[in-house]
């Protein structure tokens, strides 16, 4: 128990910019003076139509999107979209490639064959258990899109570059790593993230689509789970997640006017992940999980020299005031999550804290 703000590497939900907090409080009661919250106006007043419109234009001026592109808000998660993907965009006779870097790449696979889709998984690291991001690999000829996870969340890997498809549109799921850096469109058909990593609170999910992939998508779906319900309504066919949508338009602001924009943040986010790889790196007692030219800049995964140190360890850090490095469940070890709110001197607490741990028990 505390009663300050601790230093935050949970990997999902995970910190949000501590002036971002600011501003939803400050504004929490009287909502640009509407006399209401934000959680207490209509999702069809001109209040509401100014924050999503808003939330649009900044995604797609950050992302230098053209309007070849639709920004799409749809509830369920990054999860649904491993349903809706092959449901809207893969008829019978379509066949789809996907990349199997994790937990969250199986994930889509398996949902995808749960649908009864023809798929072709084209590359995995499950050999080593995911330490590493697949390289040359060759894609079906006749591919209607190719799946890929830019960001490992749980494993700590991350795609450096795309692999090139040869024209084959590429959908990724970047829960984990988007507005982390600049984002080139052009190999991309969609890409979708669950807002609760990098852009605001869970179970808000933001799709960014180019507006052909829905030229053949399948029509005879329920409307909640097709695009075009989407699309063709601003993402306001029902009521959609406005509190998630407030958020993710004041992280984007944030980013805009505070961050000074993607460029800025990327050399940020090397930076901050340097002090914890460099530290990693030239020490014998921590030992970074990832394959080097595979790391993540978003999830560093470490182990310590046993399971009862590691334990240990995140034990001591949550004393100081360190919390979240507990690595995901299913893979054990240590993981801190330095997204873009992850803030320079929590680096610094988080390295003085692990030089110290180690001096004590090596
Ligand atoms: C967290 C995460 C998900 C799951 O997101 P939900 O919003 O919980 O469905 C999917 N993919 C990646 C890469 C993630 O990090």
């Amino acid at each position: 128990m505390t009663d300050q703000r601790i230093y935050n590497f949970n990997a999902g939900p995970a910190a949000l910019p501590l002036p971002v907090l600011e501003e939803i409080q400050a504004s929490f009661l009287n909502f640009k003076n509407s006399g209401m919250s934000i959680t207490e106006i209509s999702h069809r007043s001109s209040y509401f139509d100014e924050v999503i419109n808003d939330a649009v234009t900044r995604t797609k001026r950050l992302l230098k999107l053209d309007d070849r592109y639709h920004v799409l808000f749809i509830q369920g998660g990054a999860s649904m979209q491993f349903a809706m993907i092959p449901m809207n965009l893969l008829s019978p006779n379509d066949t789809a490639d996907y990349i199997n870097t994790g937990t969250w790449s199986t994930k889509a696979i398996k949902e995808a064959q749960l649908l009864g889709k023809s798929i072709d998984v084209v590359a995995s690291s499950e050999d080593k258990n995911f330490s590493y991001i697949p390289k040359d690999i060759s894609f079906n000829k006749g591919a209607k899109f190719v799946h890929l996870t830019s960001n490992n969340t749980i494993k700590g890997t991350q795609f450096y570059e795309f692999p090139d498809t040869g024209g084959i549109p590429i959908i990724a799921d970047m829960s984990s790593d988007i507005f982390s850096k600049p984002l080139d469109m052009e190999k991309f058909g969609m890409v979708y993230a669950g807002a609760q990593k990098n852009l605001g609170p869970s179970g808000t999910c933001m799709v960014i689509i180019r507006k052909d992939m829905l030229d053949s998508a399948n029509e005879d779906l329920p409307s909640m789970l097709k695009y075009s319900t989407y699309s063709s309504k601003n993402s306001m066919y029902n009521t959609p997640p406005c509190f998630g949508i407030y958020t993710i338009d004041l992280v984007l602001k944030w980013i805009e006017e505070e961050m000074g924009g993607m460029k800025k943040i990327e050399e940020y986010n090397v930076q901050k992940a340097d002090v914890l790889y460099d530290l990693i790196d030239a020490s014998s007692f921590y030992s970074a999980t990832a394959e080097k030219y595979s790391r993540s800049l978003m999830n560093v995964t470490f182990r310590l020299p046993s399971e009862k140190l590691e334990q240990d360890f995140v034990e001591r850090a949550t004393q100081h005031g360190l919390g979240g490095l507990k690595g995901h469940r299913s893979v054990g070890g240590c993981r801190a999550s330095i997204y873009n709110a992850a803030t320079m001197e929590s680096m610094y607490a988080l390295v003085e804290f692990m030089e110290s741990f180690e001096k004590e028990n090596k």
